[in-house]
């Protein structure tokens, strides 16, 4: 019989019918012994690009991961294919990393996950490696070897002596990481130079991007949350106490939510954690610190209460959305008060004059895109450097276009307002001089005596506050720093003020309206209830077990059983993700729920 094609075991062991992106050329690469760097974005599916090619290949496949919840549940879903993957790390005693280690040599592992440093230690190196068959070296998050990224993982840079101890074992390097110094170093800290690089798109098609003006972020987080009733997401907020704040608040309202961060005891938070990867719709309230290394292919939602502090950073966090490739959604709120805070942070920071100017043109590209009224997903790519032609058709920006208006005079009223009053006022009192507010303070300051007191009453206050925000954002105007958000004119405000420039502003939404398109969770609403019987068993399954639900079946695949409605063993086979040995193993128990669906 000839050799299984990659094909055939992509259907066999994993139940997917067709290779996505750049997986077959990767892996035909890999299998005939060449060297790979592989840089997709998360959910792009770069781990069949070593584990197709570890099962094609004799030997074992050694696959290097910092992050042992991943190694966890990359281990755990294997075996339910019945794959043979083990890992090695700091969590098992003794006697099972010795039973692992013998069934390593004895060529009993297809895979075998190992964190960094027990791979460099001398008895991996010097006595079990050089009696082992290995199929290939596999160096997930490959980022960690670059000292500027936040990843940075001392013994990475070690990792070169894989390349010299055994040259005739194919190495693949994969990231999410897309900047183009990163893959640079990666390619010369790993000794990469002779692999070839395999670069995918950075876009998520599922992925659906909005940003809403912030009026009431708890008020509009529930209104989101409402629309999209058990659904697994994360909420990220900045601050310990703002996470712990809304987590008790939508608790309060019937939402089953969680508080992760860094200031919570550890064993609280790898409680939460696995309740988030293990239970059925979730939603996670954290600090960034949550997230890296939680490989959940079916966080349906991102939200961000308050801003992330880069273009990189909203990427990443909202990536973490949609990894099995199903509809998600990124959504946050956003404000002035996002604004001073952040500008403030970074100039009373404690870094050099370099690093602060670095800061803040991040900042300021995230908050052109956050105030742009271009398609999301073109203003997001084109700041990666990758062309993206059309708008997308899938962001606020594509479905609702906003309108513009031209705010030449409204910006000069306001600009003179902030000079007239002498440059130390917020946006609170400039917009009561402007609209002609004779409050106490007004009075006492004899700001009702100047020129620009009342010149703007042909606007409301709200429309006011959504001019100084985005002159904020545009950078014609500072924040002053240790106050409350005072003002002050940049070198951009002059043109402005002096007419030599014209400026666009984008028009307030309307607040009442509720989003035009909102996705539900099941394929037709007529499935709705099979669906969630589907869920159920496998909530029950994943629970006898103790592994996450997903790595049962994925949402996607409980959605096409419910449409497609398998009435064999063999036709449930054909669903997409349902591979020999789960077919073997539950396909009975999901058939007979679809019989009596029927
Ligand atoms: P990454 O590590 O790049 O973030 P994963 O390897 O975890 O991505 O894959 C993301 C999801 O996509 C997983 O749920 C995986 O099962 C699914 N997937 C990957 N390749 C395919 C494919 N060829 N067909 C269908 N689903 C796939
Ligand atoms: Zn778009």
């Amino acid at each position: 019989m000839a050799a299984e094609t990659a094909r055939q075991l992509l259907r066999r062991v994993f139940g997917f019918d067709d290779f996505r992106g750049l997986q077959q050329p990767i892996i035909e690469h890999i299998v005939s012994g060449g060297d790979a760097l592989v840089l997709m974005p998360t959910g792009g599916g770069k781990s069949l690009c070593y584990q197709v090619p570890a099962l094609l290949r004799p030997g074992t496949a050694i696959v290097i991961s910092p992050l042992i919840a991943l190694m966890q549940d990359q281990v755990a879903a294997l075996t339910q294919l019945g794959v043979r993957a083990a890992f090695l790390n700091s969590t098992l005693d003794a006697a099972s990393a010795n039973a692992i280690e013998r069934q390593l040599v004895d060529g009993e592992l297809d895979l075998l996950y190992v964190a960094p440093e027990r791979l460099l230690s001398p008895r991996f190196l010097e006595n079990l490696l050089p009696r082992t068959q290995i199929a290939l070296f596999a160096i997930d998050e490959a980022h960690c070897v670059s000292q500027w990224g936040h990843d940075f993982r001392r013994e990475y840079r070690e990792l070169t002596v894989l390349h010299e101890r055994w040259p005739q074992v194919p190495r693949i390097a994969l990231t999410a990481t897309a900047d183009t110094p990163t893959r640079a170093e990666i390619v010369e800290r790993l000794n990469l130079g002779e692999a070839r690089q395999f670069v995918s798109s950075f876009d998520r098609p599922n992925i659906r991007y909005r940003v809403e003006e912030k009026h009431d972020p708890r008020k509009q987080l529930l209104n989101f949350l409402r629309g999209r009733p058990n659904q697994a997401g994360i909420v990220y907020a900045l601050s310990r106490k703002k996470v712990d704040e809304t987590a008790e608040f939508l608790r309060g309202e019937g939402i089953h939510a969680l508080a992760y961060h860094a200031g919570l005891d550890s064993s609280v938070r790898a409680h939460h954690q696995t309740r988030f990867l293990r239970e059925d719709g979730v939603v996670m309230v954290a600090t960034i610190a949550f997230g890296m290394g939680i490989d959940k292919p079916d966080v349906r939602f991102v939200a961000h209460l308050d801003l992330p502090k880069s273009m990189e950073g909203y990427y990443q966090e909202t990536g973490r959305g949609g990894r099995d490739g199903d509809p998600a959604e990124a959504w946050m709120v956003y404000g002035l008060g996002d604004v001073v805070l952040l500008r403030q942070m970074i100039d009373g920071s404690e870094a050099g004059d370099e690093r602060k100017r670095l800061e803040r043109s991040k900042l300021d590209a995230l908050l052109a895109y956050c105030e742009s009224v271009r398609c999301r997903r073109q203003t997001l790519l084109a700041y990666f450097a990758e062309d993206y032609p059309q708008p997308c058709g899938n962001c606020d920006n594509c479905l609702e276009p906003p309108q513009t208006w031209d705010a030449t005079l409204a910006a000069q009223k306001a600009l003179s307002c902030v000079y007239r009053t002498g440059q130390r006022f917020g946006v609170g009192h400039l917009t009561d001089v402007l609209a002609g507010n004779a409050t106490v303070r007004v009075v006492e300051l004899g700001h009702d005596k100047l020129s620009t007191f009342g010149v703007g009453a042909d606007l409301s206050e709200r429309q006011w506050k959504g001019v100084f925000r985005q002159l904020v954002a545009g950078g014609y105007l500072d924040v002053e720093l240790g106050s409350y958000g005072s003002l002050r004119l940049s070198e951009a405000a002059r043109p402005l003020l002096r007419g030599e420039v014209e400026i666009a502003l984008r028009q307030e939404r309307e607040r009442k309206r509720a989003p035009k398109t909102r996705f539900s969770v099941a394929a037709h609403p007529a499935d709705d209830g099979l669906f969630e019987q589907l869920r159920e068993l496998r909530a029950k399954l994943a629970r006898e077990q103790n592994v996450p639900a997903y790595v049962i079946f994925h949402d996607a695949t409980l959605r096409a059983i419910a449409s497609e409605r398998p009435h064999s063993l063999a036709q449930l086979g054909e669903v997409q993700g349902v591979g020999a040995r789960k077919l073997e193993r539950y396909g009975e128990a999901f058939l007979a729920l679809v019989r009596a669906a029927d």
